[in-house]
């Protein structure tokens, strides 16, 4: 069983407080991340130095959904672990999401070149964000940038104009917000990036529910 146990691809990063997964669940994750992890599908596996899966709770409330890894994550194999990634984490810590009720993953699980997300290989990558997501059945999804936005709901209008407010998303719900870096470097996006996270916590707060 897992339990009291998070999943970073078979990493662990400390989180707690999942509700317990049967043992079938987890050879069918493992089995998941291992063929991430080996994928050669597309030009970025050639160029890659780890393919970046997943950190967080096996049984996730809420899943943020990045563009693609940086240069720390594809050093480290792991998603959102530099400057964005702090300051995502406090974001999540401000909204109020413990250890055990959120995952963070990418769209795209190679790092492209410049940091140029790449449409193509997110065309062929797509199919692992969604058995990633069958897998984790969180409650609801936040997309971070624009490009995790256009991904998961090519309908969506531009990124400021969708951020901060849930949309239906399948069953579920999906709360766009701007990227971590696009707040990191401008005044604009750090304003928008906190009010955001602000009407995140309220939504959060109200169950988050399907719309
Ligand atoms: S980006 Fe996706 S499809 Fe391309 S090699 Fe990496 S895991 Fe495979």
């Amino acid at each position: 069983m897992v339990r009291g146990r998070s999943f970073a691809s078979a990493r662990t990063d400390g989180a707690g407080g999942e509700r317990d997964r049967p043992e079938s669940w987890r050879r069918e994750w493992e089995s998941l991340s291992a063929e991430i992890r080996a994928c050669r599908l597309c030009p970025l596996g050639s160029i890659r130095t780890h393919a970046v899966v997943y950190r967080g709770s096996a049984s996730p409330r809420v899943v943020f959904v990045g563009e693609a890894p940086g240069a720390e994550e594809d050093r480290r194999g792991v998603p959102f672990v530099g400057r964005s990634g702090r300051r995502l984490d406090a974001a999540i810590e401000r909204v109020g999401l413990r250890p055990g009720e959120f995952g963070v993953l990418n769209v795209l699980k190679c790092r492209p070149p410049g940091n140029r997300f790449d449409r193509s290989a997110a065309r062929t990558c797509r199919p692992y964000l969604d058995r990633q997501l069958a897998l984790l059945a969180p409650r609801a999804l936040v997309s971070l940038g624009a490009s995790a936005l256009r991904s998961l709901d090519p309908q969506a209008p531009a990124v400021l104009q969708a951020a901060g407010r849930p949309r239906p998303w399948r069953t579920i719900a999906l709360f766009p917000l701007v990227h971590p870096a696009a707040a990191l470097r401008s005044r604009r996006f750090a304003e928008r990036w906190d009010s955001d996270v602000a009407r995140l916590g309220r939504w959060l707060a109200l169950g988050a529910k399907p719309l």
